[in-house]
């Protein structure tokens, strides 16, 4: 990877698989810069989803969060530019959808605050965290 260039995670969640949206999020990710490094489809267990999302562990939402994430095949990647945490952020709209700028992708495809169509790490720290949580193994250079 070049120096000047940052990578993150990010998912397409259940909601927008089972709607055939795939394409449509691949194309304005792509058009906004990134370059996709890993891709995969995969349907999360619950011990994974659980994990992946332990810092909601106490909230309230804990577990519907969790029946979501697991309910269908969710895609999975490592995007690329650069200031692609910011800027994966920034694409992505804010959490609920009734919030997100116009332009965003959750602007756009989210139903809800809950089934928000895409994850993105929200710090490079985590951002490797998660790489590391469904990437471990593979090379992403
Ligand atoms: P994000 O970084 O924008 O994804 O937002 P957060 O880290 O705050 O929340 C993580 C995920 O939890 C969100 O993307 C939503 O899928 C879910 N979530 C957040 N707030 C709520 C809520 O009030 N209700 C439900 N059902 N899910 C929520």
């Amino acid at each position: 990877m070049k120096e000047f260039m940052q990578q993150t995670f990010a998912i397409i969640k259940p909601d927008a698989v089972a709607k055939n949206q795939i394409g449509d999020i691949l194309a304005v990710t792509e058009a906004a810069g990134f370059k996709i490094r890993a891709l995969r489809l995969t349907q999360m267990t619950r011990k994974q989803a659980e994990g992946f999302y332990g810092v909601h562990r106490e909230r309230p939402f804990f577990g519907e969060l969790v029946e979501f994430m697991t309910e269908g095949p969710c895609v999975l990647m490592c995007l690329e530019r650069e200031d692609a945490v910011a800027k994966w952020r920034e694409t992505m709209g804010a959490t609920n959808p009734a919030n997100a700028a116009e332009g965003t992708i959750r602007k756009h495809f989210a139903e809800s605050v809950g089934r928000n169509c895409v994850h993105g790490s929200d710090s490079a720290e985590n951002a490797a965290i998660e790489l590391a949580y469904f990437f471990a193994g593979s090379s992403l250079s």
